[in-house]
């Protein structure tokens, strides 16, 4: 299985988060990328730097405004009198009647869905290598490789076409699909991260060629909260092409796995040509953001299951926080998608 890795993305180690009211490290931090290579490590999968990712496919995604703030936006920030480190909202968007701001405060309020996704000085370059490993696992696997993974840092799946949130920017599962389009134009997301893709869902909400499933925490008592409800089914031509599957928090891996093979029942009779995989970590028991008990088995068992589907899968990384078992979280939801007997 290729992998692809761009270093650029160490320079993003994003600070400022607000949590229940109180400021509070970051979660998304650069440390995670290195756990997640010692995984690849471990399997002695060769990591492979992307090329660039062509801007009309990130057109596709996202809105020109959205990508014009996430490349111009902190040099704008710094400008102002006394501004931090990093571009964080506070104001928000949320009337009927609105106008798109000039003024960089706006912009944040307008582009940022949640303080959890800080813009700094090195994060476009950042989220632009974590959008081209993605491109790359794409294009591997539209030249025919079964399977390919991009680790992927700045996640993306929070983000939709024109807000940024959840610690994501660039949508890279969306970006995974875009590329596939010319070769494979019926393309299911699986969405395996323990938070709702509710970026990824509301970017393919209306569309029939695209079916997103996604296997999550209740929003009820957990992010995003207002969105991953099973009642959420698509819009006009896509009505039906979306499943949300909502599992109660601390669920282990049987009701894990069982809510897997349905997402998997759903994806069969759909029958794309590929799918995309948002590979999330952050179910596992000991991921400091505590929504889903799965273990190393669940994690192995998932991958051979996503792998008997027997589609051409782009396995895209998404969450999947600071523990000691993040690194054999990866281990074993490669080792149980190739296949390979390894001990965890
Ligand atoms: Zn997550």
């Amino acid at each position: 299985m290729k992998c692809f890795y761009a270093k650029v993305t160490e320079a993003h180690d994003p600070q400022f988060r607000l949590y229940l009211g109180t400021m509070a490290r970051n979660a998304e931090q650069a440390e995670r990328a290195r756990l997640l290579l010692a995984g690849l490590d471990r399997l002695d999968l060769p990591v492979t730097e992307p090329g660039p990712v062509p801007r009309d496919i990130l057109e596709r995604v996202h809105t020109k405004e959205l990508l014009s703030f996430l490349e111009t936006g902190w040099s704008e920030w710094k400008k102002l009198d006394r501004s931090g480190p990093e571009v964080v909202p506070n104001v928000h968007a949320l009337n009927k009647e609105r106008t798109y701001p000039k003024h960089i405060v706006g912009k944040a309020g307008w582009h940022m869905g949640d303080t959890s996704a800080p813009l700094a000085e090195h994060s476009w370059q950042a989220t632009l290598g974590a959008a081209a490993a993605a491109h790359d696992a794409a294009k591997a696997v539209a030249a025919g490789d079964s399977s390919a993974y991009a680790l992927c840092r700045p996640p993306g799946h929070h983000s939709s076409a024109d807000v940024v949130a959840g610690h994501c920017m660039i949508n890279c599962a969306a970006v995974a699909v875009e590329t596939l389009k010319p070769t494979h134009p019926r393309i299911a997301v699986l969405d395996i991260d323990v938070h709702h893709g509710n970026g990824t869902q509301d970017i393919f909400y209306d569309r029939e060629d695209v079916l997103f499933v996604s296997v999550h925490a209740t929003p009820e008592t957990y992010y995003p909260f207002f969105v991953g409800y099973a009642h959420e089914t698509g819009r006009g031509a896509g009505e039906g092409y979306n499943l949300n599957i909502p599992l109660a928090q601390s669920t282990g891996d049987d009701g894990w796995c069982n809510a897997i093979a349905s997402a998997l029942d759903r994806v069969a009779e759909f029958k794309p040509d590929a799918l995309v995989v948002s590979l999330g970590l952050d179910a596992h028991e000991n991921d400091p953001l505590k929504g889903l008990k799965v273990t190393f088995d669940g994690f192995r068992q998932a991958g051979g299951m996503i792998a008997a589907a027997g589609l051409p899968t782009v396995l895209v990384q998404e969450g999947g926080y600071l523990s000691p078992d993040l690194t054999t979280s990866l281990v074993a939801y490669l080792a149980g998608h190739t296949g390979r007997d390894i001990d965890l």
